[in-house]
């Protein structure tokens, strides 16, 4: 698909940004000296492969692949890079979804996937240290080895542990336990001069001065390079089950989510779909969920150390669930039936990408609102003509609604009816409290958003630190605002 946003086309015009230099053989020569000639590559191949993450946005190719394996390459290659005004593009494994991984101004693309060792889980600390190429699934696989748990769990598994900390990933379980944030002790970052910082480490209480650590968490590569993480672990329960819950309308599906939380109980996961979502999942994987044919669906994930507690939670859910309009409630108990429901959960949006044309907002909003939104962003889908497909984390909120192209509109009103859309569902988060990104970030297809949401002078204010951290701009640059 190609298009622009529209409000940056709009917003172009009064961008400032630096004289970027061109990568020229000899700062070639250089890159390859400090990372290997093998790490260095323009091979079309290569320079379209980075030239994209999962969002709708056109590519845009780097100048040159540049593969570090280390801190010390990592923080050489931006040396160079600082010096010479070259931009530098942070990237893992290009999964984000609003452009943030993309080269704009072409340059470096900085690729961290080498750097994937799991450096150590510490069971007396309960901290894993590692660096940030490593995938999330190969994270949570490898804690769990240890009868541990590092609660984050977004949906993409092949997003990477560097990736998930610059876009402060939520996922799955954040209204449980709080979204990356949450779980990062320690950072070891790059600046954009080169120096190598240490933030936190292994300490659970830390008051010693400004908290620089939460400022790279969500800067999407744009304040320095993350190349080591200590995360947090905790106790893994013992037993886990869900109910998969067809309803007969989506407001008593919204309501119930309230509901769960007022009688508090509190799920690790509480997902909503809606029926065309239950559909276009079990085509996509070619197979059946328990039901099909009711407008919405909640998953209620629970978790205990005994069987006694997890069926009083399964209980007292499942109740909920039938008291508020749910036609039935599916109890998945063993394991494979849990992967069964997860799985489909986790393949929605490639799914969607594989059958349709579409743009996703990722809004949160105060979940006590979620009935009044979904009731309220089906006027918008009329307004526009497109079909509005809301699913995702409903226990925090952060109800992702997909934008989806009718066949009948023509290729080129979409760019236009996608982003008027868009821009209302921010809108209406806005009035409700909400926000614009509630996980995936801003990135470059979003940025537009920042200022309406938080005004001019938190904007200038980041702009601020972003001038103390990268004074020459070469860190990612054109994302987060216009
Ligand atoms: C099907 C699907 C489902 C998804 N589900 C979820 C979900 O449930 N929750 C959620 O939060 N997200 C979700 N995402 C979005 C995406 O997976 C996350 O944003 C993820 O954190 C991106 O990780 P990545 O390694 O792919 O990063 P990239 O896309 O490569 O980069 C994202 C940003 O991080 C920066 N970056 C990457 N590595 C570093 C580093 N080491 N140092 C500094 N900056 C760096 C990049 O410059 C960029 O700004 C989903 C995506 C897809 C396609």
């Amino acid at each position: 698909m190609k298009w622009f946003p529209v409000s940056l086309k709009r917003s172009r015009s009064n961008r400032k940004m630096p004289e970027f230099a061109e990568l020229t053989p000899e700062h070639r020569a250089e890159l390859e000296s400090i990372v290997g000639k093998e790490n260095v590559s323009s091979t079309q191949e290569d320079l379209d492969k980075h030239a994209i993450d999962e969002s709708p946005l056109d590519p845009h190719p780097p100048t040159l692949v540049v593969k570090p394996g280390s801190t010390s390459e990592v923080s050489r290659v931006l040396k160079l890079a600082n010096e010479n005004m070259i931009p530098v593009t942070p990237q893992g494994s290009r999964t984000g979804l609003s452009g943030a991984s993309h080269p704009i101004h072409a340059g470096i693309a900085l690729s961290l996937e080498r750097m994937n060792r799991i450096i150590e889980i510490d069971e007396d600390n309960l901290m894993a240290v590692m660096e940030p190429g490593v995938l999330i699934s190969d994270a949570h696989e490898a804690i769990a080895k240890h009868g541990l748990y590092y609660p984050p769990d977004p949906g993409q598994e092949s997003g990477s542990v560097g990736g998930n900390i610059s876009t402060n990933a939520g996922g799955m379980r954040a209204m449980k336990y709080g979204v990356t944030r949450d779980f990062i002790n320690g950072l070891e970052v790059v600046l954009a001069s080169g120096e190598v910082i240490e933030m936190g480490g292994k300490n659970i209480k830390d008051s010693t001065g400004y908290s620089l650590i939460d400022l790279i968490i969500g800067s999407e590569g744009t304040l320095g390079v993350v190349t080591k993480a200590t995360l947090r672990l905790i106790p893994q329960f013992k037993y886990t089950a869900l109910i998969y819950a067809p309803f007969k309308s989506t407001i008593d599906a919204a309501n119930t989510v309230r509901e769960i939380v007022r009688q508090k109980i509190m799920p690790f996961g509480l997902e909503y779909m809606t029926q065309h979502t239950v559909l276009t999942v079990e085509k996509y994987l070619e197979r059946k969920l328990p039901d099909n044919s009711h407008p919405a669906y909640l998953i209620v994930a629970v978790e205990a150390n005994t069987k006694e507690e997890l069926e009083r939670q399964l209980e007292t859910a499942g109740e909920i669930c039938l008291d508020m309009g749910a036609v039935d409630a599916y109890i998945a108990d063993t394991a494979q039936r849990q992967n069964q429901i997860w799985e489909a959960r986790k393949a929605v949006f490639d799914a969607y990408l594989a059958m349709y044309t579409l743009d996703e907002a990722d809004i949160c909003i105060p979940r006590s609102k979620i009935p009044e939104y979904v009731e309220r962003a089906e006027a918008i889908g009329e307004k526009y003509g497109v079909l509005l497909a809301p699913v995702g984390h409903a226990g925090d909120g952060n109800l992702h609604y997909n934008i989806i192209k009718l066949d009948e509109t023509p290729e080129e009103e979409w760019p236009e009816l996608m982003e008027s859309a868009l821009s209302d569902l921010i809108d209406m988060s806005h009035e409700m409290g909400g926000t614009a990104s509630g996980e995936h970030g801003l990135g470059y297809t979003k940025r537009h958003y920042l200022v309406r949401e938080v005004g001019s002078t938190q904007v200038e204010l980041m702009k601020g630190i972003k001038a103390v951290f990268d004074p020459k701009g070469i860190l990612n640059p054109s994302k987060v605002w216009v």
